[in-house]
């Protein structure tokens, strides 16, 4: 189990191995990180327990899907975040922001394999060595 929690400590999550790791330079990731890109594991929904009660922030995508990301309520850290399908369901994949996990080392073993959006990457940021590049979204 890979372990993480927010800025205040009140929000703790657990991952398994993520699926794939991936920076986003989209612009929603720029403003709800307020980082210039953000850093994200994929793990399976079914495979992350959290404990504490993040608060959930919906929004519309430019591609229309219902997108809920969630924030610690106390400290503002963002958590993580996933689509809602057609039915209402959480998907079965969660993107954690790859900067809440608490141990370093594994962070430096977990290069990011994929870069998303590079289309909107600032231009004084340089693609990472052996990253795949996609100009918007990864395709499934
Ligand atoms: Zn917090
Ligand atoms: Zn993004």
């Amino acid at each position: 189990m890979i372990v993480g929690g927010c800025f205040c400590g009140r929000v703790r999550v657990e991952i398994s191995q993520p699926i794939v790791s991936a920076l986003c330079h989209c612009l929603d990731c720029r403003k709800l990180t307020g980082s210039p890109y953000s850093y994200n594991v994929i793990v399976r929904t079914a495979e992350l327990h959290v404990s504490g009660s993040p608060k959930e922030v919906p929004k519309t995508a430019d591609s229309g899907n219902d997108i809920r990301n969630y924030f610690c309520p106390d400290c503002g850290t963002p958590l993580f975040g996933r689509k809602i399908n057609s039915a209402g369901e959480p998907d079965e994949t969660t993107v954690v922001r790859a900067g809440i996990l608490d141990d370093a080392e594994k962070l430096n073993e977990q290069k990011p394999q994929v870069e998303i959006y590079t289309d909107t990457r600032l231009e004084w940021i340089s693609p990472i060595e052996g990253a795949s590049q996609f100009k918007g979204m990864l395709s499934q």
